[in-house]
C-alpha cells in the first residue's frame, strides 16, 4: 500500500511561548504506560493519588480536588456552569483576554454579569471591585489570577476578603500560576479554581485541574436547576472520581498517568525551590531584556515570573522576528494578542522550559533577529547581563 503520509517527526522546539511548555521527560514516558481499564482498582488508586497530589498543590484540603477531561477552558466552564444559574450577578475582573472569555462563558450559563475592567499589563484593584460589589448582590467574583494575554498578576488575597464580606464566592483562573508561583486556595479562600496542565505544569494539553470548597459544592448539589451541561457536570463527575466509581465518562487514563508523573515531578522538587527557579530565571530574563535596550510591558511589581512581555521595539517587524526564531532556532515565544498584536512579545518561562539555559538561548538568538532588523543592540550585553544575575 501507498505511504499516505511521512513518519510522524516535528522539529524539536524549545517552547517559549504562552504554553505549551516543553514536557518533561519522565511525563512523556509515563504517557507509553500500558492502559488499565479505567474502573480497574490500579487506576483508582492512582486517580486517588493523583487528587492528593493536586491538594498539595492547590495548597487546599478541598475534599472535591479533580482534574476535569478537557484544557483549561473546559476547567474555565466547569466553574462557570456549575456555580452559576440564570439570573446570577456576577461580577468579573478583566484585564486581559482570559477576563474577557470569563464574561463570555459566564454570558452563556444566563449570568448577569458585571465587568469591572483595568488597562492590559495592569491588574484588578481591591477597590474596583468593591465598588461593583456595592452596586447588587452578587454570587460570584471572578478573577484571573495570571493574565497570561499582558503578563500581569492581580494579587487574589485581599480581593477575597472584599468578596466574602459581600457573601459572594470567589471563583480563580490559576492555569498560568499554579506550578510557578505560589497559589494557595485555602489561605485566599478560593470557593472554585481552574488550571490547566501545559503550562507551569508541563504535561500535555488536556486535562483542567479544578477544586471547590465544601460552600461551592453545597451550593452545586443544591441547584434549583440541573447544569445545562450534562459533561461537566460536577455532582455527577463527583461519584467517578469518589469511592463509588460510578460511570460517568471514561477518563483520559494517558494523561491522567502524565498528570500523575508531572505532580511527582513537582513535589520532589518541592513547592519552594520550584518557586524560586521561576523568579531566577525570570529576573535573568528581564535583566537581558533591558541590557538589549527592550522595555517591559505589565505593571511593575507584578509581572509574572512564568510569562514575560516585551515591547517590540519601533520599526521592528513582529512576524519575521519570530518566524526567524522558530526556523533558525527553534524556539517559540508568543505575539501579543488582540490590540496588541504586532505590539508585545510574551516570553514564557514555564515549568521545564524555565532555565537558566533557555534565558540565554533566547537572548542570543533575539539579538541576531533584532540585529537583522537594523535594531540597534549592544553585541552580549543581554546574555552577559542575564548571566550576571545567577
Ligand atoms: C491558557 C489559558 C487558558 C485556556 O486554557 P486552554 O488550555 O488553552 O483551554 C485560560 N486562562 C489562562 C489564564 C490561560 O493562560
Amino acid at each position: 500500500m501507498a505511504k499516505l503520509v511521512g513518519r510522524l517527526n516535528p522539529s524539536q522546539r524549545i517552547l517559549m511561548g504562552p504554553g505549551p511548555s516543553n514536557c518533561h521527560p519522565r511525563v512523556l514516558r509515563a504517557m507509553s504506560t500500558p492502559l488499565i481499564g479505567h474502573l480497574d482498582p490500579d487506576f483508582l488508586q492512582i486517580m486517588d493519588e493523583t487528587r492528593s497530589m493536586l491538594r498539595g498543590l492547590f495548597r487546599t484540603k478541598n475534599e472535591f480536588t479533580i482534574a476535569v477531561s478537557g484544557t483549561g477552558s473546559a476547567g474555565m466552564e466547569t466553574c462557570f456552569v456549575n456555580l452559576i444559574e440564570p439570573g446570577d450577578r456576577v461580577v468579573i475582573g478583566i484585564n486581559g483576554v482570559f477576563g474577557e472569555r470569563m464574561t463570555d462563558v459566564a454570558a452563556r450559563c444566563g449570568a448577569k454579569v458585571v465587568r469591572v475592567e483595568s488597562e492590559w499589563g495592569k491588574i484588578i484593584e481591591p477597590d474596583q471591585i468593591k465598588k461593583a460589589l456595592a452596586r447588587g448582590k452578587t454570587k460570584v467574583v471572578a478573577l484571573v489570577h495570571a493574565e497570561t494575554s499582558t503578563g500581569a498578576a492581580t494579587p487574589i488575597e485581599e480581593i477575597s476578603k472584599i468578596a466574602h464580606s459581600k457573601g459572594a464566592l470567589l471563583l480563580v483562573d490559576t492555569v498560568t500560576s499554579l506550578g510557578g508561583m505560589p497559589v494557595d486556595i485555602d489561605k485566599w479562600k478560593v470557593d472554585a479554581c481552574y488550571s490547566g496542565t501545559q503550562k507551569c505544569l508541563s504535561c500535555p494539553p488536556g486535562l483542567a485541574p479544578v477544586t471547590f470548597s465544601e460552600k461551592a459544592m453545597k451550593l452545586v448539589r443544591k441547584r434549583k436547576r440541573k447544569v445545562q451541561s450534562w459533561y461537566l457536570d460536577m455532582s455527577m463527575v463527583e461519584r467517578y472520581w469518589g469511592q463509588e466509581r460510578f460511570y460517568h465518562h471514561t477518563a483520559p487514563i494517558s494523561m491522567i498517568y502524565a498528570l500523575r508523573e508531572a505532580l511527582c515531578v513537582i513535589h520532589e522538587e518541592g513547592l519552594k525551590a520550584r518557586f524560586a527557579r521561576h523568579m531566577r530565571n525570570h529576573r535573568a530574563l528581564v535583566a537581558g531584556l533591558e541590557a538589549m535596550g527592550l522595555k517591559l510591558f505589565a505593571q511593575e511589581g507584578h509581572r509574572l515570573p512564568m510569562l514575560n512581555t516585551v515591547e517590540i521595539p519601533e520599526g521592528v517587524e513582529d512576524v519575521p522576528v519570530r518566524k526567524a526564531l522558530l526556523k533558525d532556532h527553534n524556539i517559540e515565544i508568543g505575539g501579543g494578542l488582540g490590540k496588541f498584536k504586532g505590539k508585545l512579545w510574551r516570553i514564557g518561562l514555564m515549568g521545564h522550559s524555565s532555565t537558566l539555559n533557555n534565558v540565554v538561548l533566547c537572548l542570543g538568538a533575539l539579538e541576531k533577529q533584532l540585529k537583522a532588523q537594523k535594531c540597534r543592540v549592544a553585541s552580549g550585553a543581554g546574555v552577559a547581563a542575564a548571566l550576571a544575575t545567577g
